[in-house]
């Protein structure tokens, strides 16, 4: 199969801190590569690739908020050869979904976000002008608030086991990884430390003018008394972190579509305590791989919980529900759908 393959105009995949859809995206390309398939990938220069390269920007121009040419450019660089393939995976974003509307290539777009308030409606609207463009989900609990969307198939993420060692070891501190947004919670991870009275390491992302503001009124205050916050963190510092810790904490309270975050803890053996929102149920197995709670404050006692778990067991699970290989066919499968869709409909 010719695939193109559209990632997200702003920064370079693999990413080097952090990036969950840059993530993502590299996986998929090589495995399709790897499965057989002629797979180009529209990227940001310097991006690393089994699969043809297709660079509009020689160097990743950095996510610029509200900027509409760079990404129109990127996305136009892979429509404009539209017919050269059997099928069009875009995860750019919304733009790249509604540019559907102007092939007759079957476009099987990935949701990498939330469909709840503004970014519901606009899917809305995308599916008026284009009606024929299939979507995929990364969780079903993602598709909640728009159930009758053009949904193909259910796609979760997945993780390159081998640059994820797991490692058995009884870390002492707890972690928190993410970015310094209130949804993902670091300041609940904060009350969870304090409750325990064990450290806590807090590693993410703080770039936004609205993560500063958080972190300066939420966070900041409390970086005393081993509670400390180590900025960014690049792929072989997160692993490091992941595998000493002793539980890593999810106390997030949105519907987020998936949590790369819990399943890289689980392949390093480490159990994650999470709160039930978004995808949490469907990516921990409660009381197998991990430990799910309504609240946070109800944190502190799963603690006991989560120390039962055997690391070898977590990491089993992970290499079963989240392998490359089961993500590649889940795509190819969506694939195979809307090229016979676009083809029965073209009778
Ligand atoms: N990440 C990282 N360094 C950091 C913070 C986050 O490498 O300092 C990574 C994290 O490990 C994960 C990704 O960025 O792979 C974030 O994806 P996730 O799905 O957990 O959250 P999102 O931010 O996309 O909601």
């Amino acid at each position: 199969m010719k695939v193109a393959v559209l990632a997200p105009a702003w920064f370079a995949v693999p990413p080097t801190g952090y990036g969950g859809i840059e993530w993502v995206v590299s996986l998929l390309a090589d495995g399709l590569v790897e499965a057989g398939h002629d797979v180009t990938l529209f990227a940001a220069g310097g991006s690393h690739t089994k699969a043809k390269l297709a660079a509009v920007f020689p160097e990743a121009p950095g996510r610029q908020i509200g900027r509409t040419f760079p990404e129109l450019k990127h996305a136009l660089s892979c429509f404009a050869h539209a017919d050269e393939f059997d099928v069009i995976n875009d995860h750019s974003g919304m733009l790249g979904a509604a540019l559907g509307a102007t092939t007759s290539t079957p476009l099987v777009h990935t949701v990498h976000g939330p469909l709840d308030g503004e970014p519901g409606e606009i899917y809305e609207l995308i599916a008026r002008v284009a009606p024929q463009v299939g979507l995929v989900s990364i969780s079903m609990n993602q598709r909640k608030p728009k159930p009758h969307l053009n949904w193909i198939a259910n796609c979760p993420n997945a993780l390159d086991f081998s640059v994820y060692p797991c490692k058995p070891h009884r870390g002492d501190y707890l972690l928190f990884l993410g970015r310094l947004s209130p949804d993902k919670g670091a300041h609940r991870a904060i009350a969870v430390a304090m409750a325990t009275g064990l450290p806590l390491k807090i590693a993410g992302k703080l770039q936004e003018a609205k993560e500063r503001e958080y972190f300066h009124e939420l966070v900041e205050p409390h970086l005393v008394d081993g509670i400390e916050y180590l900025g960014e963190v690049t792929h072989g510092e997160k692993v490091e972190l992941l595998q000493n810790a002793r539980a890593t904490l999810f106390p997030i309270e949105w519907e987020e579509p998936f949590g790369l975050v819990m399943i890289e803890s689980m392949a390093c053996g480490t159990p994650v305590i999470a709160t039930r929102w978004g995808a949490v149920p469907e990516v921990i197995e409660h009381g197998r791989s991990g430990i799910v709670v309504d609240r946070y404050t109800e944190m502190p006692e799963a603690l006991e919980a989560a120390d039962q778990l055997d690391p070898w067991e977590l990491r089993r699970y992970v290499e079963e529900e989240f392998s490359s290989q089961r993500m590649v066919r889940d795509y190819v499968r969506a694939y195979e759908a809307a090229i016979a869709g676009a083809s029965s409909s073209a009778a």
